[in-house]
């Protein structure tokens, strides 16, 4: 991973830190000299990335969380105050689909479970972080959003309200605290080589490959640049932004290629 900005010794807190862009995020702030906090339910993904960071020499620890427990993301917050002492810089990325079939066969129970884990979780971590930023007189967040934010997607009724709330939820609190020197930004993925979208089937994959204009998916270390960027001074006077790093799945448009 190409070192491209100085985070020596941030504290920074990233969820969904063990797997897809979450680790890359997690290794690109580490490898930028940030202390890590990888954040995950799943203890054998986080320990992955904390050992892949400290093997590249840097520093990190793993905490155990469920973002959509608002008790559990309590404890997350004070697990990192209590061992590293402060919170700098927060990325809220862990995220789940829900199921890929039309709004009226979608069950309930599965709407609320990715409205919990995508959109409820972001608010639970924002109440959270913010309190312990504000303590340092700033700091800046990062909350995963998705293409799917920003335009429909079929057979995804749930996942793109989510996202769009996430974008709703990062404007307002971006309001809330601009001149408190907290900026929050989303960021945008488009169809990103993770796990999340491995699981899809394959005709699935290629479809949204065709509908991406770059022809490609994109790669974990991409989205993790720019998290960096809206995280570093470099974008200082950026607030309220959702960032679409898609390969141009969001322009849309007609005609035929
Ligand atoms: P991933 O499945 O590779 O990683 C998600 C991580 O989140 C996993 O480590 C998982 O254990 C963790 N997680 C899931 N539920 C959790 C919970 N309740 N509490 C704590 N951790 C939890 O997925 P990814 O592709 O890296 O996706 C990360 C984020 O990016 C998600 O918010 C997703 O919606 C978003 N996104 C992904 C894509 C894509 O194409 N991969 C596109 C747009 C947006």
């Amino acid at each position: 991973m190409q070192i491209t900005y100085d985070f020596s010794g941030k504290i920074v807190l990233v969820t969904g830190g063990g797997s897809g862009i979450g680790r890359a995020s997690s290794e690109a702030f580490g490898a930028a000299g940030a202390i890590v906090a990888v954040a995950d339910i799943s203890e054998k993904n986080g320990l992955e990335t904390v050992e892949a960071i400290r093997a590249a020499g840097g520093t990190a620890e793993f905490i155990f969380v469920d973002v959509s427990n608002e008790e559990s993301v309590k404890a997350m917050i004070k697990s990192v105050v209590d061992t590293f002492g402060t919170l700098d810089i927060a990325h809220n990325n862990a995220g789940i689909e829900g199921n890929h079939i039309p709004l009226a066969e979608l069950p309930s129970d599965n709407w609320r479970q990715v409205i919990d884990v995508d959109l409820t979780s972001v608010f639970y971590c924002l109440k959270a972080e913010i309190p312990e930023m504000m303590k340092n007189g700033g700091g800046a967040i990062v909350n995963t959003a998705s293409a799917s934010g920003l335009i429909g997607g079929y057979n995804l009724s749930v996942y793109t309200a989510a996202k769009h709330g996430v974008i709703g939820l990062t404007k307002a609190a971006a309001m809330d605290y601009a001149n408190k020197g907290i900026r929050i930004n989303s960021i945008c993925p488009g169809a990103i080589d993770t796990p999340f979208i491995a699981a899809l089937p394959k005709p699935l994959i290629d479809r949204v490959t065709f509908a991406t204009p770059m022809d490609r998916l994109g790669q974990p270390r991409e989205i993790a640049q720019s998290v960096l960027w809206l995280c570093s001074d470099a974008s200082s006077y950026v607030t309220g932004h959702s960032l679409s790093v898609d390969g141009g799945v969001v322009l849309g448009g007609t005609g035929t290629r």
